[in-house]
């Protein structure tokens, strides 16, 4: 079944301090991950249309909060905090890898991982290991090389190129697209990629609601006789 979502009825639902506080795992999730700075909530909000719906950051590595997203029934985004910012405390960040390891590894309604980088500095070692988690967990992953109005053409799909090739180490479904907030580039690719890792939660709900329709109508028939 070919399920096309509208994203900009995307609405904010609740902030987690961290992933255990996450509502109970069930539906299907999709987890947008990056750097501080790598361009998320831009993604975020291009992807939904809305100017605001994720705070783009000011102040990088202040937001440890897990934001989650409603798109539709059964259908959420987690922005999860950005990662790698210089200023943070070493004990933190432990403490941030081991939680967001564990989510990747055990939550079951997680279905996808969108791992947002920079283009012209990718795959740095946590977006690496996240990778790496999420290949592990056969949760299958949409790289977006975020800000790819800043690379010329020619450099672009080079760069592409160079990052899909070297991805294939990772041995899963890895995808990679360039991706501009800016300019619009590559936000087609995301909602396609989105729209065929909710398709189930939404099948299974038109289903229901065939189910419901035929029961209905089985009691009206009844009632006729
Ligand atoms: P986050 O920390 O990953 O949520 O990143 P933000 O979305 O807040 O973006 C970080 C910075 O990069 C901001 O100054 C944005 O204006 C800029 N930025 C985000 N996306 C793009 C893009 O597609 N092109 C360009 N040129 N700049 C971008």
């Amino acid at each position: 079944m070919n399920v096309k979502i509208s994203y900009q009825n995307t609405h904010f639902i609740t902030s987690a301090p961290d992933i255990r506080h996450l509502p109970e795992d069930e539906g299907i999730e999709i987890a947008f991950a990056g750097r501080s700075n790598a361009g998320k909530s831009s993604s975020l909000n291009r992807l939904t249309n809305q100017k605001s719906l994720a705070k783009t950051s000011k102040t990088p590595g202040r937001t440890q909060l897990i934001n989650l997203f409603k798109v539709a029934d059964g259908c959420h985004i987690v922005d999860l905090p950005g990662y790698g910012f210089a200023q943070v405390p070493l004990e933190m960040k432990k403490k941030w890898q081991k939680s967001l390891g564990e989510y990747l590894q055990q939550r079951q309604c997680l279905k996808g991982l969108v791992v947002l980088m920079d283009i012209r500095h990718p795959m740095k070692d946590l977006d690496q290991q996240l990778i790496y988690w999420a290949v592990d967990s056969g949760i299958p992953v949409q790289v977006l090389l975020t800000k790819a109005d800043k690379l010329k053409s020619g450099a672009r799909k080079a760069q592409v190129l160079k990052i899909r090739e070297s991805s294939l180490g990772f041995g899963g479904d890895v995808k990679v697209d360039a991706f501009s907030s800016l300019k619009g580039l590559g936000v087609d690719v995301l909602r396609k990629k989105l729209d065929e890792w909710f398709a189930p939660a939404l099948e299974q709900l038109i289903a229901q609601e065939e189910e419901l329709e035929a029961s209905d109508n089985d009691e009206q028939g009844d009632a006729e006789q």
